[in-house]
């Protein structure tokens, strides 16, 4: 007998595959990364210039300085800024954890502002709300690939005089009016997780600017504080980026604005199929937004039993994030409570992000969309 033809009803579609990825480029990859084998300049070698000024370039920054992850990116970029005990910073409840993590590492406070329950991004009037005298900077989340109303976040800035540290680790190549995630803050941090829009092969991430002295700031605190060697003025890190992760990112930047339209092509083709499905809400992408769907969230009061449905028909899903920063055990000396951001919350308990990857093929998404309004009936 025949082996049958994969049925619609048991097909895999995994949250991401990265293997096709890399796949369709490794005639490329490997002749880049055994060079830099070859050389052995493996720290800071001619690959991390080169790629830095290609970021720069592409995110539309005077400068980019190449770092060992976004959590890092982060950690530099409030460490440049000497910020730290008695220093408030201004952010998401819902976001990844180190966003937050990385304020708290060096000695400030996290000090949170409810979201936009469209765009799942801060709010403007919630940060206005929560400026104190010793708020030193906002660090707006561009969410899922979609920025934060910048517009209205660095006018409260400017009235302030604060910092604002883009956490652009899931919005590389996104714009607001035209402008490129990252590039208008006083600096935007991206990362290169695996698993980001433009992953790399481990761990790296990216500051960007647009201030000349920041940049050499930065160049120092990444490299423990030192200049010249041995001479340390102050105390930085360990956060290089390595020369192999360059070479290898740099190649996928080429492609990352293909890869991006591609994933938001899936994104309209959810949402016209999910347009008949009203126990589903789709991801909301203001006007001046351009998103690069780096997850594709769904909303549903029902959304654990969905996701619990998806996982039963083949489908890869994942909750980001299912319980927000202000309710995490290791902030419990803030003194929050459940119902302090309550749009926050409630995000946490409905969202869903389903496969959104550029290599999805038309016929796994219309299976996905048609498993999700299969529970729903
Ligand atoms: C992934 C991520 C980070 C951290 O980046 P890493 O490269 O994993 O350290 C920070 N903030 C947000 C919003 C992220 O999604």
């Amino acid at each position: 007998m025949a082996t049958p033809a994969p049925s619609a009803s048991s097909m895999q579609v995994p949250l991401l595959d990265l293997k096709q990825q890399y796949a369709a480029l490794a005639h490329e990859i490997l002749p880049a990364v055994e060079q830099v084998l070859a050389s052995q300049m493996l720290i800071n070698g001619p690959a991390v210039g080169e790629f830095e000024k290609a970021v720069a370039a592409y995110a539309h920054c005077a400068q980019a300085v190449g770092v060992s992850s976004g959590t890092d990116a982060l950690l530099c970029a409030l460490m440049a800024l000497c910020i730290g005990p008695d220093d408030e910073v201004i952010t998401s409840p819902f976001t990844f954890f180190a966003t937050a993590g990385c304020i708290w590492r060096v000695g400030a406070k996290p000090v949170f502002a409810d979201i936009d329950p469209q765009t799942f991004n801060m709010n403007p009037a919630a940060i206005e709300a929560a400026i104190t005298p010793r708020t030193r900077a906002i660090m707006p989340v561009h969410l899922f690939g979609q920025m934060a109303d910048m517009d209205a976040i660095m006018a409260i800035a400017r009235r302030h005089h604060l910092a604002v540290i883009e956490d652009a680790a899931q919005s590389i190549g996104a714009t607001y009016r035209g402008r490129h995630s990252g590039s208008i803050g006083t600096m935007g941090c991206f990362s290169f997780f695996p698993s980001k829009n433009l992953g790399g092969a481990g761990d790296g991430g990216m500051i960007v600017t647009q201030d000349n002295a920041l940049a050499q700031r930065l160049r120092m605190f990444r490299n423990h504080g030192m200049e010249p060697k041995y001479y340390h003025a102050c105390i930085g890190g360990n956060f290089r980026l390595d020369t192999i992760q360059a070479a290898y990112l740099h190649i996928k930047l080429k492609h990352l604005d293909a890869w991006s339209a591609k994933r938001r092509e899936n994104a309209a083709l959810y949402t016209s199929l999910l347009a008949d499905c009203p126990a589903v809400s789709t991801p909301i992408i203001q006007p001046e937004n351009v998103s690069i769907f780096n997850q594709y969230v769904i909303r549903t009061a029902k959304r654990d039993e969905l996701k619990n449905y998806l996982g039963t028909r083949g489908i890869g899903t994942e909750i980001y994030y299912p319980l927000c920063l202000h309710q995490q055990e290791c902030f419990k000396s803030l003194g929050h409570r459940a119902g302090d951001f309550p749009l926050a919350e409630q995000a946490a308990a409905e969202v869903l992000a389903i496969p959104i990857y550029p290599e999805l093929t038309h016929q796994q998404i219309h299976y996905v969309a048609r498993a999700i309004k299969e529970f729903f009936l």
